[in-house]
């Protein structure tokens, strides 16, 4: 297949992003963004269409086929390429397939190290499909940076970073792993699903790639799956170009509409889970009946400084084990939220409450979970953008 990237839009979207120098909030309105060419429509039309009417073999619009590229995906990509401070983006069907994609850039016989309280499902690709074609993983908590390198052998490709992580909200330092990636000539790919842009930019602390589950904070709606990588290399762009067309894991125009929509208020709602996510876990903290709170913002948590230094802010996010320490202290917490709903993902206007070791988390082995503290009474919250007033009078009436 005839691939229309390699026509026109890689060049050109470097042009659009880098001619743009917004401020952030500017950014995820306008950045790479423009009028659309036939009827100036503001918004990009969706362009349900599979394919694009030719004049001679070859001689299209820079369109040829909607896996290799579609108008109402390409804004969504430049869009994030903008946001992310990146050259180029790419969309796909889901978080999990844009991982995929950058797993498949490596062979058999490389090592790939990973933090080890990393997203329930990324542990379940790595482990249960890719170390079948001989990619090799390790786990470790990255947080102490140091112990990197005792796992960095000749084989080594990727390091494998969340921060915040999932659920336990341990910060890793990026500038710092990026030293040791670019010491040993390594990938080192950043999935910023939790901070999204708003709080922290990974590409410019060093990182190579940047992951995106787009379902949670980016599309901001909890009304559609999709998944992101942002690069500011060109190889390394068509590399990645090759194997999303090749694999053919790309997303719809009606999923790339939805997205690019939920960017443009990223920053407003940020900042509103922000707000809310701090009187939240300041309500918990103080709470008789609460044993642990997990929130990067409290100045005793283990890693404050770092998150001080490479975030804005400290999200909405936050862990928490009740009293009683047993999941069934859990469950009666969980099932007694009202405003609160008893879901799986995160990041939606709406807030939601987990339960990690039976949800989120349940592919990962007890044993491995409650290495890195994701112990049975653990409560995950997403804390959204309703009245701060009604999310922690919820809490209240729940925890009794
Ligand atoms: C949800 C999530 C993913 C997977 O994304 P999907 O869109 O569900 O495939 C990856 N990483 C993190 C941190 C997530 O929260």
């Amino acid at each position: 297949m005839h691939s229309s990237k390699d026509n026109n839009t890689f060049e050109s979207i470097i042009e659009d992003v880098s001619n743009q120098k917004l401020k952030f909030n500017s950014k995820t309105i306008h950045g790479g963004q423009q009028p659309d060419k036939g009827y100036g429509a503001v918004m990009p039309p969706i362009y349900q269409t599979s394919t694009y009417a030719q004049t001679t073999p070859g001689g299209h619009m820079g369109y040829a086929y909607s896996r290799s590229a579609n108008p109402t995906r390409t804004a969504l990509e430049r869009s994030l390429a903008s946001i992310e401070n990146g050259n180029y983006g790419l969309a796909f069907g889901s978080g999990l397939a844009a991982i995929d994609a950058v797993i498949k850039l490596l062979k058999p016989g490389d090592e790939v190290i990973s933090t080890n309280d990393v997203y329930g499902g990324s542990y379940r690709l790595f482990k249960q499909i890719f170390e079948k074609f001989g990619i090799n993983f390790h786990f470790i908590g990255m947080q102490n940076v140091d112990k990197i390198e005792e796992y960095v052998t000749a084989n080594t490709r990727l390091l494998w970073v969340e921060s915040p992580t999932n659920p336990m909200m341990n910060i890793i330092d990026i500038k710092a792993v990026s030293l040791i990636a670019k010491k040993h000539q390594i990938l080192l790919a950043v999935d910023n699903t939790f901070a999204t842009p708003y709080l922290q930019t990974p590409l410019d602390l060093g990182a190579d790639i940047v992951m995106h589950s787009a379902t949670k904070y980016l599309g901001g709606h909890s009304d559609v799956i999709l998944g992101a990588l942002v690069v500011k290399n060109k190889e390394l762009a068509d590399q990645l170009y090759f194997i999303q067309n090749a694999s053919g894991a790309v997303c719809g125009p009606m999923d790339s509409f939805l997205v690019l929509r939920g960017i443009k208020t990223l920053h407003v709602r940020m900042q509103r889970h922000c707000e809310n996510g701090k009187a939240i876990a300041e309500y918990l903290v103080k709470h008789p009946k609460i044993e642990k709170v997990y929130w990067p913002g409290f100045e005793n948590h283990p890693n404050h400084r770092i998150a001080k230094s490479q975030m804005n802010d400290f999200g909405g996010m936050i862990s928490f084990v009740p009293q009683g320490s047993s999941k069934e202290d859990a469950i009666r917490i969980i099932e007694k939220l009202r405003v609160f709903t008893l879901a799986e993902s995160l990041g939606g206007v709406e807030s939601l409450a987990g339960h990690p070791a039976s949800m989120t988390h349940a592919s990962i082995p007890k044993a491995e979970r409650e290495k890195s503290g994701v112990v049975d009474a653990l409560i995950r919250l997403s804390v959204g953008i309703e009245d701060a007033y009604d999310l922690i009078a919820d809490l209240d009436q729940a925890i009794g």
